[in-house]
């Protein structure tokens, strides 16, 4: 085909659309189902109107093909273990008593067994649930899901295509089953997984799909010439087979870099690619490759990531070059539009200026629809929708949101000196050792103490306008005096005010920052029924005033211990929200950890000695490729420092991290230069310590030891046990003893008897040393 015909040829399509609905519709129909309130008959009716109406609004804004396939109850990739009959062993009963039930029992655990593990898909805020898989896994063929949603789709007339997670990728997700031997590799399992996606595309292709689209996002992170050897085989195998649709096999989230070829190679119709991360790898890599003649090119110009609105003559000029490098070359978004919100037009609070600015899914439809018609028909067949775009971005360039020539002209001023402390740790300890007093293993928590109905409901009557901020702040202030006096009387020696004025660690700030805005109806599935609305980092960021000393104040004026104030870090502060796309992330970091610096020096101002600065996010937002992930651990690290390094040498900076495998932040921890650092650890038996001092780490470390995600309270004799594993890593003088997490989840009656139980477990050591 020559690039005319390529071009003339152009489609719109995308990977997934958002599940939940206009009013999480989903959401209400799967948790009312778990309570007995909706039938699975209902719940069923109600899936099956989600999918039509989003099939309706991508038919409506002109997309050509549809995906299937992509919706799910709870999460694809559990989907897709029950695809491919990969149920464990505990869950078996359960399924076969009742299959909807059995995928929940998966999903959620129930009294008796435990849930599938749950973790991040890539470096989103999406989990998935992780596979099981042993040596001895027979894998069984279970299409109906798929072909069901494929047929709803062909019945309303629509072209589409099943979109499957991908054979590689789901056993690179997937973890070695309990009772498998140390170092197996479900990866193996490959030749006997693939006989069941044969089936399953053989079943699709009965059912009327023309392509499938097979996913393996897996494939852009750093892969060994054995899985890459295993994609060859697989798609050999899968490509080879006589009866089946036309394959798209779908990258995102990053370049495919080795991979490419790999897939070029591949006897498969078509390959997805991701032309906004690392566009210019993937380009000049598909050139390498001599292009993919003859097959399709899914190119991925609209970013399925992010809330802005795609700059059109851009993509447009990324798919002409393309149009010469593939057969055909087709329009989509990065990714599943899963990972944003679904419709802008919902939002009545945002500024109609700035709301221009913005594209949910739904507008992202429009847009991908948009550039294959200007690539099909030429720019004159989209004139208004290309001035419209100009117009839109040129407003967004030239806002004084966008732009503070203050805050700017500050963060091109922020020198070397500013993002160090001004003296070595070793002489900034000993400053801080006579400045604070504290006994050996001192006592503290991560920050957040329950959060009451009472709260709850004072913040939402204090929105809708039934309580005016003195009763709402009379509220917090009585809620502050419990956990000051309840930490007093339980022994703790560094205290908390207990964060009951904050809704959401990131939300809270975001609302006093300039440069944020928050969504009204913006929310993204994080996991199963839990969807979170993540504030947009639109513009500079500013501070016009303090926001959170107010509270550390008041209660440091209800008793004599030191206090501890209590921040979100600028790595959390971005990967919590939907950052802008305009200038790099380092920079809007800088502006984020300015504004930080800005509390942190009004927290010592107002006599607080101690100041922990949260960045539970700094693992997450790594880099997918870890030749990228230097240049982000050099900025991250700063940005943490910018905001921390202002204060005085006998103030001292806490930093906490909610997860117990950091083997691949060491060199970030310490670059923080924290001062002391709270990790996740109780249910990894101090792993955490023993890793960090084997790499020499020199400062102060507090593993948890009381797992806050769990009801349980742990008794004195187990965290004197967990304290013990500890102290044989780390040196009695700079062994902290403190909760895995923030105690926001748990209940008033656990908290205080596991509370009570550290200041045990802490005086039974003491006594010893
Ligand atoms: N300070 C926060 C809290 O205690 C930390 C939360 C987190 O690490 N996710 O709730
Ligand atoms: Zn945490």
């Amino acid at each position: 085909m020559t690039s005319t015909s390529a071009a003339a040829a152009a489609r719109a399509t995308v990977h997934g659309y958002p599940r939940q609905g206009r009013n999480r519709e989903l959401k209400k129909a799967v948790e009312g189902y778990w309570k007995g309130r909706v039938t699975a008959g209902a719940l069923h009716r109600t899936a099956a109107e989600l999918r039509r109406e989003n099939w309706r609004q991508l038919a409506e804004a002109g997309v050509h093909e549809v995906p299937t396939g992509d919706f799910s109850y709870y999460d694809h990739v559990l989907d897709t273990s029950v695809m491919v009959g990969a149920v464990p062993a505990r869950h078996r009963a359960a399924v076969a008593a009742d299959a909807l039930d059995g995928y929940f029992a998966m999903a959620r655990g129930t009294q008796e067994v435990a849930p599938l593990e749950m973790t991040k898909w890539f470096d989103t805020n999406y989990h998935y649930l992780v596979p099981e898989l042993g040596p001895d896994a027979v894998f069984t063929t279970h299409s109906a899901k798929q072909v069901t949603e494929l047929k709803e789709a062909l019945a309303l007339g629509l072209a589409a295509r099943p979109v499957v997670l991908g054979p590689v990728t789901y056993l690179l997700l997937a973890k070695p089953a309990p009772g498998a031997a140390p170092g197996f590799a479900p990866l193996t399992l490959l030749d006997r997984l693939l006989p069941v996606y044969a089936e399953v595309l053989a079943d699709l292709r009965a059912a009327g799909a023309a392509w499938v689209q097979l996913d393996e996002p897996a494939l852009v992170q750093d892969r060994t010439p054995a899985e890459l050897n295993a994609v060859a085989r697989a798609y050999r195998e899968l490509g080879g087979l006589t009866d089946r649709p036309k394959l798209l096999v779908a990258s995102y989230f990053d370049r495919l870099g080795e991979a490419l070829p790999v897939l070029a190679k591949a006897p498969v119709e078509g390959l997805a690619l991701d032309f906004t991360r690392s566009a210019a790898a993937n380009l000049d890599d598909l050139a390498a490759v001599g292009g993919l003649p003859g097959k399709r090119l899914v190119a991925g110009v609209v970013d399925g990531r992010n809330v802005w609105t795609n700059d059109l003559e851009k993509s447009l000029a990324t798919l002409g070059t393309l149009l010469g490098l593939a057969g055909r070359v087709d329009v989509a978004p990065s990714c599943s539009l899963l990972h944003v919100p679904l419709d802008v037009t919902a939002e009545r609070d945002i500024d109609p200026q700035v709301l221009r600015w913005l594209a949910f899914a739904r507008q992202k439809a429009h847009e991908v629809v948009t550039l294959a018609k200007g690539l099909a028909h030429g720019t004159g067949a989209i004139a208004a929708e290309l001035a419209a775009n100009r117009a839109g971005l040129a407003s967004r360039g030239g806002s004084a949101l966008t732009r503070d020539p203050a805050v700017r002209a500050r963060a091109a001023a922020v020198t070397d000196a500013a993002t160090h402390r001004s003296q070595p740790y070793a002489e900034r300890a000993a400053a801080q050792r006579a400045h604070l007093g504290l006994p050996l293993l001192p006592v503290t928590t991560i920050g957040s103490f329950p959060q009451t109905t009472g709260l709850r409901t004072a913040r939402a009557d204090l929105r809708a306008g039934r309580i005016g901020s003195a009763a709402y702040e009379e509220l917090v202030e009585a809620e502050i005096r419990e956990v000051v006096s309840f930490q007093e009387k339980a022994g703790l020696d560094v205290l908390v005010h207990g964060e009951a004025e904050r809704n959401d660690m990131v939300q809270y700030f975001a609302e006093q920052l300039t440069g944020y805005l928050a969504t009204r109806h913006g929310w993204v599935q994080s996991y199963g029924t839990r969807y979170v609305r993540p504030p947009v980092l639109a513009g500079d960021v500013f501070r016009p005033a303090p926001m959170t000393v107010r509270w550390t104040r008041y209660a440091r004026s209800l008793t004599r211990r030191p206090v501890k104030g209590m921040l979100t870090g600028p790595v959390t502060m971005l990967a919590w929200s939907f950052v802008r796309d305009d200038q790099p992330l380092a920079d809007t970091a800088c502006q984020v950890a300015l504004a930080l610096r800005d509390e942190v020096h009004d927290l010592e101002a107002a006599g607080t000695p101690v100041i922990q600065v949260d960045e539970p996010a700094l693992r997450e937002a790594l880099p997918l490729r870890a030749a990228d992930r230097p240049a982000y651990v050099a900025w991250a690290t700063e940005a943490f420092r910018l905001a921390t390094s202002g204060v005085r040498p006998d103030t001292q900076i806490h930093t906490h991290m909610c997860y117990a495998e950091f083997g691949d932040v060491l060199a970030a921890i310490d670059a923080l230069d924290a001062d002391v650092i709270s990790l996740e650890a109780a249910r990894s038996h101090m792993q955490v310590a023993a890793e960090l001092a084997a790499a020499g780490y020199p400062r102060e470390v507090g593993p948890g030891v009381y797992d806050i995600h769990s009801p349980r309270v742990p008794a004195v004799a187990e965290v004197t046990e967990l304290l013990r594993t500890a102290l044989t890593a780390v040196p009695a003088d700079r062994l902290w003893v403190n909760p895995d997490c923030g105690l926001k989840t748990r209940t008033w009656p656990e908290v205080r008897a596991a509370l009570d139980h550290l200041v045990q477990a802490a005086r039974i050591l003491r006594e010893e040393l």
